[in-house]
């Protein structure tokens, strides 16, 4: 089976997570979808397939050599993005993507006019959906991959290499896929998700996150006879607002440029709530932010009164470059196998969080790397073929120089 067959088979599974839902997997439609990789990995003779009662797939690829090599993995996760449809999807290949609009359905066009990233991608064979769901390449092209690569080694035994570890999970969308990832089961020195963006793309720095939640209690007294009596919790939820940096907000930083942003406010004259997240890649300016937050409550009370205005900031995960920077042969490894199949890496920082950082504090280092999607989560995504090779190609590889890591 070809890489695009194999990915096309998987888009016909409806495997759309739930953040309504406090099931494991949230919706028991991505069951039937793990039921058939299971069997899928065994028909292709890897060995211990396991899938637990959540969802989760272990299968080992042997060490087709007796020098000690230690054990690496790759992890993709099967669930769809709830923000839109993933049900019947009818995916289709413009061969030969010319570089013009795209009529995905009548009316319905893909244009790279609103999508420059399509120029990027003008000769190759691009995996497009007809406009009314997503495709799913986020992260069903990650699987394809890792399992035609799986394949590929299996089949090229000249390839020395040690035991491979593969996994499949549920839930990743909803920010739940890292939560019942068992790493003791898994067993490997350290890992790669394959659920990036675009060709080359490899992150190993996400934010630092904490919410912020804040309580205001105001004293309501009638207004024509308020005079230094009344506390309008409203009014001081706009004054806390205010005391954070103007500019340091989403909508106005970009790169490594950490922000506070208010969620939301429910308010009245006798009581306030205001939610926000507190965001930056430095764990020592993300460890200021938090203070801040809180010196800002501290003098409205000065002001207007201890017990007026709470703030409670509780941390939500944190950057995985700090587990990844003690062990940078991870990402030596990548970057020699994206320059040995001609891929130009593009290192950025994620501005948002991961499973694989939420891994790599539980012991795992686990990088991300490109599995080829772009415009995620809409019905607008597209895999280029050409890229999902590549992908294979660069797992191919992380295995093959692993194999001299001891040496
Ligand atoms: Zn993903």
């Amino acid at each position: 089976m070809n890489i695009q067959e194999r990915f096309i088979n998987y888009t016909k599974f409806d495997t759309q997570s739930s953040e309504e839902s406090e099931s494991v997997p949230s919706t028991s439609k991505q069951l039937i979808f793990a039921k058939y990789l299971k069997e899928e990995l065994e028909r292709e003779g890897l060995e211990d397939v396991e899938m637990d009662e959540m969802g989760y797939i272990y299968a080992t690829l042997p060490a087709n050599t007796k020098d000690d090599i230690p054990t690496i993995g790759f992890i993709s996760h099967y669930d769809t993005s709830p923000d839109c449809s993933g049900a019947n999807v009818k995916p289709s290949i413009v061969s030969n993507y010319d570089g013009t609009d795209i009529e995905l359905s009548p009316g319905i066009v893909s244009s790279p006019k609103k999508f420059p990233e399509l120029l990027n991608h003008i000769g190759e064979d691009l995996i497009v959906t007809d406009g009314t769901t997503l495709l799913g390449a986020d992260d069903k092209a990650g699987i394809a991959e890792i399992m035609q690569a799986m394949c590929y080694l299996r089949d090229n035994k000249e390839i020395k290499h040690g035991k491979i570890r593969v996994a499949f999970n549920p839930d990743e969308e909803i920010g739940k896929g890292a939560h019942n990832f068992n790493v003791e089961k898994f067993g490997c020195e350290w890992a790669y998700t394959i659920d990036g963006g675009d060709l080359g793309d490899l992150e190993f720095e996400n934010f630092n996150a904490a919410s912020g939640k804040v309580s205001i209690k105001g004293v309501s007294v009638h207004p024509g006879y308020a005079k230094g009596k009344m506390i309008n919790a409203n009014r001081l939820a706009t004054e806390f607002a205010n005391m954070l940096p103007a500019g340091e907000t989403p909508e106005e930083t970009e790169g490594y440029e950490g922000f506070y942003h208010l969620l939301g406010i429910e308010s009245g004259t006798e009581c306030a709530k205001m939610n926000y997240i507190i965001r930056d890649h430095d764990r020592g300016r993300f460890e200021d932010r938090k203070v801040f937050f809180k010196r800002c409550a501290d003098k409205m009370n000065e002001k207007y009164g201890e017990g007026t205005v709470t703030a409670v900031v509780s941390d939500q995960y944190y950057n995985m470059k700090e587990k990844i920077s003690p062990n940078m042969h991870v990402i030596d490894i990548v970057l020699k196998a994206m320059q040995e199949c001609d891929v130009p890496p593009k290192v950025e920082p994620i501005r948002g969080g991961t499973d694989g950082a939420q891994l790599s504090f539980k012991g795992l280092p686990c990088p991300n790397i490109f599995a080829g999607g772009v415009n995620f989560h809409g019905p607008y995504e597209f895999v280029s073929i050409q890229v999902m090779e590549k992908a294979m190609q660069v797992i191919v590889k992380i295995c093959e120089i692993t194999s001299s890591y001891n040496k």
